[in-house]
């Protein structure tokens, strides 16, 4: 199967009043259609501005695309125009923000935001319109949906707003959607009620779905294959179960210590020590490699390579490279 959405050695910077800022470095990822793809890491590691510039939705005057390609159904979207672009967002790529309030209209109805993502030649009249966007709003389980087709985003409650965005995003049908942090604004029930809605419209629509999040329990429960990214790049990948049950990067290793295990009431949880580099002054090397535990002297000047551990299972760090494995292994 060919992915929908590839993403090839992609680095991105930013033109700032501080210089320049290195947002992505070499970053690859693929979805295949129809899967739930996680992306996760700290705050500032690249997984929003990851999917801004899958959708080229950063902003032209500062973004660069420094390096690599996307590729979306196996064509190259980056020398796309802007005019093109328009075409592959929304019908055939949409993205649900982060925060509600934010990224809805102030000045529209919910009704009149629904309607202007539905494709008109198949909505045709007003009528048809209306009738879809009710439809949406219940498929998002909205109460009172006739009601609130006619409201302005300050009347919802922020898990309504939520649910709002979601219909908005699948108004043109997307292939894949994009959902950035869709729960971090939410309480934890609203929170459980949204992400079971993503799965089951998902199967319904045989969307792909990009879940971007800082929360490993609510990616351990929705997706099939992770990437943990950090400082700008990719560090680690693989399916879910690699990724929690083999973790093979220390910054993995370290995610996954700092969460509770309900199985393990007795499990010490210990964070990560010190902070993600300035990303103005990137280290030469590992860019973990000041809060690696298990740092060496080829750590503090090489980038490590990604390494393949089988089963599309691959991680970015020096330890696992196979001379040094070999090495180890013969002692
Ligand atoms: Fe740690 Fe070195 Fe591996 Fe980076 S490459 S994670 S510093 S051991
Ligand atoms: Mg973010």
């Amino acid at each position: 199967m060919k992915p929908l959405l590839e993403i090839d050695g992609l680095s991105v910077s930013f033109r700032t009043y501080r210089g320049i800022l290195e947002g992505l470095h070499e970053v690859s990822w693929q979805v295949y259609p129809g899967e739930t793809v996680g992306i996760v890491g700290e705050s500032g590691c690249g997984k929003s501005i990851t999917a801004q510039s899958a959708m080229k939705l950063l902003p032209e005057e500062t973004a660069m695309y420094t390096n690599g390609h996307i590729y979306w159904d196996g064509r190259d979207i980056l020398p796309l125009r802007e005019g093109d672009m328009n075409a592959l967002r929304g019908r055939q790529m949409a993205m649900v923000f982060q925060d509600p309030m934010t990224s809805l209209n102030p000045v529209l109805t919910i009704g009149s935001q629904i309607c202007e993502g539905l494709d008109p030649a198949k909505f045709k009249s007003r009528k048809e319109r209306d009738e879809r966007a009710l439809a949406l709003l219940r498929a998002v389980g909205i109460t009172n949906p006739e009601k609130r087709l006619g409201q302005y985003p300050h009347e919802l409650s922020g898990g309504m707003r939520q649910r709002c965005l979601i219909a908005m995003a699948l108004a043109g049908e997307p292939r894949l959607l994009f959902a950035d942090e869709p729960t971090t604004a939410l309480d934890v029930t609203t929170e459980a009620q949204v992400l079971a809605l993503i799965q089951e419209l998902q199967k319904q629509l045989d969307m792909a779905v990009v879940l971007i999040s800082h929360n490993l329990g609510v990616i351990a429960q929705m997706c099939r294959r992770v990437y943990v990214m950090y400082a700008g790049c990719v560090v680690e990948e693989g399916a879910v179960e690699d990724i929690f049950y083999r973790p093979a990067h220390p910054y993995t290793q370290g995610l996954l210590a700092s969460l509770p295990d309900p199985s393990r009431p007795d499990k010490e949880l210990t964070g990560i020590d010190g902070q993600a580099p300035d990303l103005f002054h990137m280290p030469a090397g590992c860019r973990f490699y000041r809060r690696c535990p298990q740092a060496m002297r080829i750590c503090t000047h090489s980038l490590p390579p990604p390494y393949e551990l089988g089963g599309g299972h691959r991680a970015a760090c020096w330890l696992l490279c196979p001379e040094r494995r070999k090495a180890c292994e013969s002692d």
